[in-house]
């Protein structure tokens, strides 16, 4: 059994005062649920701020973003070990803004993983095809080598230390949400790719999020998928009853 995460990428969005309101909206309704890693990405600024509000409860704080070398001049760029010691456990990597936006490729998602698992910082790498893709049928192409590009130099020990999102481009802050079916379809695909790459075992251990658009009223269709692990979200991420409703899924057994 895979245990489910709901993590929250509040993306550009939150000052200090907003985050420190929407995290401590958050812990009031989601600290006692016991069954699910519940996450949240603020921005690099409120990760010091969030994290004094989740200290004491299970939910863990994540970057959205980082850098893979240790130190130097990089101006503007924040290093894993940083991350670590601010309180962060996981970061966000390869992104689709980041990949669309700040010309991100699946060469830097790699070092990026790599230097997460450096130092123990669980990677949620995101992976997906744009609109035209998945027109031109190759959706599976693309997704496959962002996955394999991306857990270059990986081993199959170090599997159940990442997380993978899918999270198809043209469902990202559009309101349109793969159905259930077509999520799980790619999930399946992602499983079965890492059983290639690695292993079985190591496959299993994988959990894969689906983000694009998850909402209270079709979170829990999305979670009822078998290769549907959790969730990455943003926008409904942003106020408090939203996202704790979508921590609360239905849970069907
Ligand atoms: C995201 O930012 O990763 C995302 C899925 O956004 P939204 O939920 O707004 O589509």
């Amino acid at each position: 059994m895979r245990r489910p995460i709901i993590a929250a990428n509040w993306k550009m969005h939150m000052t200090l005062g907003e985050g420190t309101e929407l995290a401590q909206g958050i812990v009031k309704g989601c600290r006692d649920m016991d069954d699910v890693d519940i996450v949240l990405a603020p921005p690099f600024t409120a990760l010091s701020t969030v994290r004094k509000e989740i200290h004491d409860t299970p939910i863990a704080l994540c970057a959205q973003n980082l850098y893979w070398e240790e130190k130097g001049a990089f101006t503007g760029e924040v290093s894993a070990a940083m991350l670590k010691d601010v309180g962060c456990d996981y970061a966000i990597v390869g992104h689709s803004e980041r990949r669309q936006l700040f010309g991100e490729i699946d060469r830097s998602a790699n070092k990026k993983v790599l230097a997460a698992l450096t130092h123990d910082l669980i990677p949620i790498l995101c992976v997906g095809e744009t609109d035209a893709e998945r027109d031109r049928g190759v959706t599976y192409v693309v997704v496959d080598r962002q996955v394999k590009e991306a857990l270059k130099d990986v081993a199959a020990t170090q599997l159940d230390r990442i997380v993978i999102a899918y999270e198809p481009i043209w469902a990202i802050g559009t309101g349109r949400t793969a159905t259930p079916a077509q999520a799980e379809e790619v999930h399946q695909s992602i499983r079965g790719q890492l059983a290639k790459l690695f292993d079985t075992d190591a496959a299993e251990t994988v959990r894969l999020l689906y983000g694009g658009s998850v909402k209270p009223d079709n979170v829990d269709d999305l979670m009822a998928e078998a290769d549907i692990d959790g969730a990455l979200v943003g926008g409904a991420s942003l106020k408090p009853d939203s996202f704790n409703r979508i921590c609360g899924f239905e849970r069907r057994t």
